[in-house]
């Protein structure tokens, strides 16, 4: 027999029968059901039926619909009392009726001064023939709104199936930055396409799927275990479909591979000689006038109207929020996702749900909207994961739009002068992209480099420093600003010769730009003749025609992850094959170093089931894997060896840290050299990214073809600072002078045997790079192709003495600071 959708007979918020205050109705003893708390005064038939009957107080009403199903609607709790008062009907007993057909208007505000309670359980009361298989609770509902699910005529199977256990699987979170807001709001959509009961648990503690924010407080960070559980008649289809999108097909986050900022330390005193530092958020050099952006509590109503208006007023706020938003869902990616992810919070049913109960329990739309939020605020702040504590904001951010939509308030569109640099506490995206007119840069008391306004300041091109302490919050407004992104550094009220070196500095790096991309494709020596390799960093493709376009001599550092991720399996020796084949052809016979598998640690792989560790960035990565899993290196292996022509690829193994790992990856090359009849020899070089290799690097050196520095892993490890943690954003510096004495260690390790290093870490792109690597005796440096033709500008202006004395002075430093204003103190005009 089909089953029966049980429509909502009233507007109002449904609930399932254990929010009824009543022992009758929660311990389901007439029957299994759902409730509706009512906010208007019809109750309708919620399917087509015969009236069985009529309570003689008007405050029942039982029907038996077509497929024998038995239904009762109490309205309110103890109104049986009330002897009829405030109810009053439209149908008689015997009565057939439609869906939707009206049976009894009741007069809500007689009655709830009367009773005990206005909800209404809706309850099967042939529980024997028939059984509930979905309900659709914690939300508001509309007269006609699905409300539940019966199937019936094998009573006893269908309740078997509806009791059964829950269909349960473990997946693990393969996102590098977790589940926060924009994958939470996949996985609850997902949820929601299924008539199912779902649950995500981890760490004790669970969520429902169909809410983003409740997914989001769990905290999953990468490599999380979290327990998918779903009851109803799709919970198969529901499970299966959520584990395959959590594993495999949410959208990979960007590997925090290229760093593009480096911080100067953090200077939260008051401005001081008006200079203030803080956390590059997004690169650039923005010259304007303070426009503040510190917005006035918004004022809430706290007095209640009564439940049904400020529920409704709450339903008409998230509805206006809602198109207002739908309408910025445009410009790029990075704002339309972040959009969606907003619009996905206003949608989301433990998040409104718990904003109606506050209304229920009698606080007014506002109150109940900022408690709630600002309750889930605090959570989401308390997560270790900081990449997730800082999407805080952007529920902060939807917690004051609501609360203007409430007010009428609504904070008149900020058109902004020329030159404004937005100076804020925190700002939200939503406040971001409300305004308009000529944003020249943004600073921020508050914030996180990872945080939704970074990604979307640095999308548009804007100039950002974050984390600036509450200092700049006294800067007065239309006060003068030097924001510089790439530092972190922020002039406040510059005096005329500052300006005028910044617009030096702007205007003389749009000359710089221009010619060092007319001379890209130039060979690259220093000023006295040196040769200096400049190669480019890839990771598919399409970097191998950009890197040719911007003048690289080949590639330094082939990043063959961009295989791998996303996968069920590894690829096959032919995918692999055709893969470096074209990359090979892109780069026209120029050197091709491709790298060996470097997975683990903040690089993901879901087809590895790699074992659970306590501290995976130091556990199973980069060449460990490659030994654990030799049969992976072994088809990589031959995948390179078949390149043609025989010469054009190196091997270079990641995260060395003993001779023996090379000496191992070094037999296995042979192995497949011998099984692919590749003739000559094929250099295989190391990774120095481990202080290991850096004070081993003579022995290593004797042994390897060459030496590449990754000064990413090598400032991680050396430093002992996570990469990827924005608390840590201020002091992952590779010129710390701990980090040079790695390097210089390495160069000197690597020339014992006449080898040579090179760069292929964010160190080689950083400004202030190539001077020190080239006075440390690096000859070859590889970064991110559109990074190319500034660094061999560069280069071309330095030389090779004048290098070496100002390396000799930097290893004496005490901080990356001093380093940097060294280097900053040796260019012309510095
Ligand atoms: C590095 O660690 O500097 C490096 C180049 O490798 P990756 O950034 O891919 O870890
Ligand atoms: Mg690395």
């Amino acid at each position: 027999m089909a089953d029966l959708t049980i429509v909502s007979p009233m507007r109002g918020w449904a609930a399932p029968l254990d929010e009824v205050d009543d022992p009758v109705f929660a311990g389901r003893m007439l029957g299994d059901g759902v409730a509706v708390d009512p906010t208007g005064p019809e109750l309708r038939a919620p399917c087509d039926a015969e009236v069985l009957s009529i309570h003689h107080a008007g405050h029942a009403v039982s029907l038996r619909a077509a497929n024998g199903a038995e239904i009762l609607m109490h309205l309110g709790l103890e109104t049986v009392a009330l002897g009829g008062k405030g109810f009053q009907r439209h149908i008689r007993d015997g009565d057939e009726v439609k869906q939707g057909d009206l049976l009894l208007t009741v007069d809500l505000d007689q009655v709830a001064a009367l009773a005990k309670s206005l909800i209404t359980p809706i309850v099967v009361t042939n529980g024997e023939d028939f059984a509930v298989v979905s309900r659709q609770v914690g939300r508001r509902v509309e007269i006609g709104d699905p409300l539940m699910v019966i199937r019936g005529g094998e009573g006893a199977q269908a309740r078997e199936e509806a009791e059964a256990p829950a269909v349960v699987r473990t997946v693990k979170v393969p996102l590098a930055h977790g589940l926060h807001a924009r994958p939470s709001a996949l996985v609850a959509a997902e949820a929601k396409r299924h008539r199912a009961d779902v649950t995500l648990a981890a760490g004790g503690r669970s969520a429902n799927a169909k809410s983003p924010v409740a997914i989001m407080a769990l905290g999953l960070g990468y490599d999380a275990e979290v327990e998918i559980a779903a009851r109803g008649p799709e919970a198969q289809a529901a499970v299966a479909a959520l584990a395959d999108l959590i594993a495999h097909r949410l959208p990979p986050e960007p590997l925090s591979a290229e760093p593009v900022a480096k911080p100067e330390p953090k200077d939260t005193s008051p401005p001081k000689a008006g200079r203030l530092a803080g956390t590059p958020a997004a690169p650039g050099l923005a010259i304007g006038r303070a426009h503040r952006l510190i917005p006035a509590e918004i004022p809430v109503n706290e007095v209640s109207q009564g439940a049904e208006t400020e529920t409704l007023a709450l339903a008409a706020a998230l509805d206006a929020l809602r198109s207002r938003l739908a309408g910025q869902a445009t410009g790029p990616r990075e704002q339309r996702e972040i959009v969606q992810a907003h619009l996905a919070f206003l949608d989301d049913e433990d998040l409104i749900g718990a904003a109606n109960q506050a209304i229920a329990a009698g606080q007014s739309a506002g109150a109940a909207w900022r408690g709630t939020v600002r309750g889930l605020i605090e959570i989401v702040r308390a997560i270790a994961d900081p990449r997730i504590a800082q999407r805080a904001d952007d529920l902060a951010d939807l917690e004051r739009q609501v609360l203007a939509e409430l007010s009428g308030e609504m904070e008149p569109k900020q058109v902004l002068p020329a030159g404004a640099v937005i100076v804020a506490d925190e700002l939200g995206p939503g406040q971001l992209m409300g305004l308009e007119g000529d944003l020249a840069g943004i600073c921020t008391a508050g914030g996180g480099p990872t945080s939704h306004v970074a990604i979307l300041a640095a999308a548009l091109g804007v100039p950002a420093v974050v984390a600036l302490g509450r200092s700049i919050l006294s800067v007065p407004d239309g006060a003068g600003l030097i924001v510089d992104g790439d530092s972190g550094e922020v002039r406040v009220a510059p005096d005329a010769s500052e300006i005028e070196a910044a617009q030096t500095r702007l205007a003389e790096r749009q000359v710089r730009l221009a010619k060092s991309r007319a001379e890209a494709a130039e060979p690259c020596r220093t000023a006295d003749g040196v040769r200096m390799e400049v190669f480019a960093n890839l990771g598919s493709e399409a970097d191998a025609k950009a890197a040719m376009a911007n003048g690289a001599e080949g590639c330094g550092l082939l990043r063959t992850e961009f295989l791998f991720l996303e996968r069920n399996r590894a690829p096959d020796e032919d995918e692999q094959w055709r893969a470096y084949q074209t990359i090979a052809d892109t780069l026209a016979g120029a050197p091709l170093i491709i790298r060996t598998l470097d997975i683990g640690g903040d690089k993901p792989a879901p087809f590895l089931d790699l074992p659970v560790e306590e501290n995976p960035a130091m556990g199973l990565r980069g060449v460990r894997v490659s030994l654990w899993r030799p049969d992976l290196l072994d088809v990589q292996l031959r995948a390179i060896l078949r390149v043609r022509p025989e010469g054009q690829c190196r091997i270079l193994v990641p995260m060395v840290t003993s001779l023996a790992e090379l000496k191992a990856v070094k037999d296995r090359v042979e192995a497949a050299r011998r099984e692919t009849g590749h003739d000559g020899s094929i250099e295989v070089g190391v990774m120095v990214e481990t202080p290991a290799a850096a004070v081993t690097a003579d022995l290593l050196a004797a042994e390897a073809d060459f030496l590449s520095i990754g000064t990413n892993d090598l400032t991680q490890y050396g430093l002992a600072m996570d990469r990827g943690n924005p608390q840590m954003a201020s002091g992952v510096d590779a010129l710390h002078p701990a980090v040079l004495r790695l390097i210089a260690a390495t160069t000197h390790g690597a020339s014992s045997h006449g080898k040579l290093t090179a760069v292929c870490g964010g160190l080689a792109a950083d400004a202030a790079g190539a001077a020190i690597l080239i006075g440390l005796g690096v000859r070859e440096l590889s970064a991110p192709p559109a990074s190319i033709p500034e660094i061999k500008a560069r280069v071309r202006a330095l030389t090779v003495p004048g290098c070496e004395a100002l390396a000799a002075k930097a290893l004496d430093c005490s901080s990356a600071a001093e380093v940097r204003a060294l280097v900053r103190a040796s260019e012309p005009g510095g």
